[in-house]
């Protein structure tokens, strides 16, 4: 299997940092797999409509097609037809844009996110899905991964995939886990910002992601068992956020734009 980081879009707030939307592609056989899919197509195209002035202006969105991950798929020989599976970490529009440029592929999501998507809470963009996609729910396992609850995926690729509840930043935000080899990529999603506070409360971004939290006391409880892990696992369990441009692992710089 070969495992490509893309960065599908640009956020920036300042006084934040520049976030960038870290999506892996997963490769097996000619077929792919999205985890999360950034700033889509529609996004560029209809920005007002589909995410809204507050939202972009609040959280300092940017539109480059070149990031978008179906050119970024097009531009490694692949077609978006190629795609067969996409996992969703949550369904926060910097996440779900990408959705509607893969109508084909099947969404995998935990039943929680799926239910608060489809029940219109305010944080998400309904016009990001009314493209329909072909949802597969993932309930409540009894699964378990490094000491975490585990939902395993079952995507075309045969790849070994989990969906690991991470809530707290939105009531059904999971991360997700790849085995490569002898260990495991854990992609953890907005469970953190900055890798920073995998050591630290009183880092700048920690208020936004209390802010940007539906429910803080999980997302605390979260990031706790993400510091277990770091510290019990580190050499069976490589993690990385969404947002922050300095996990990209070397030989992976972002596309420019
Ligand atoms: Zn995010």
């Amino acid at each position: 299997m070969n495992v490509h980081h893309l960065n599908c879009g640009v956020l920036h707030a300042p006084p934040s940092p520049q976030a960038s939307c870290h999506c892996l592609l997963l490769e097996h056989n000619g077929r792919l797999a999205l985890v999360d899919t950034g700033i889509g197509l529609q996004d560029i195209a209809r920005p007002e409509e589909r995410i809204g002035r507050q939202a972009i202006d609040g959280a300092g969105f940017q539109f480059h097609e070149a990031l978008t991950a179906v050119r970024q798929i097009e531009g490694l020989g692949f077609q978006a037809a190629d795609v067969t599976d996409i996992v969703l970490t949550h369904g926060d529009p910097d996440h779900a844009g990408g959705l509607a440029d893969f109508p084909a592929a099947a969404v995998h999501v935990s039943d929680e996110e799926l239910a608060r998507i489809k029940a219109g809470h305010w944080r998400y963009s309904a016009a990001q899905f009314a493209h329909q996609p072909q949802w597969v729910v993932h309930p409540k396992s009894d699964v378990r991964w490094f000491g975490l609850e585990g939902r395993p995926l079952s995507l075309s690729l045969k790849v070994d995939a989990v969906l690991v509840p991470l809530a707290g930043h939105t009531l059904g935000h999971c991360g997700v886990a790849v085995r490569v080899g002898d260990h495991w990529l854990l992609h953890v999603g907005d469970a953190y910002y900055l890798s920073a506070e995998l050591s630290t409360d009183e880092h700048p971004v920690s208020q936004l992601a209390s802010m940007r939290a539906d429910d803080d006391d999980e997302r605390r409880a979260s990031l706790g068992e993400l510091r277990r892990l770091a510290r019990d696992h580190a050499t069976e369990v490589a993690m990385f956020g969404y947002h922050d441009f300095t996990e990209f692992p070397s030989g992976w710089l972002p596309v420019a734009w």
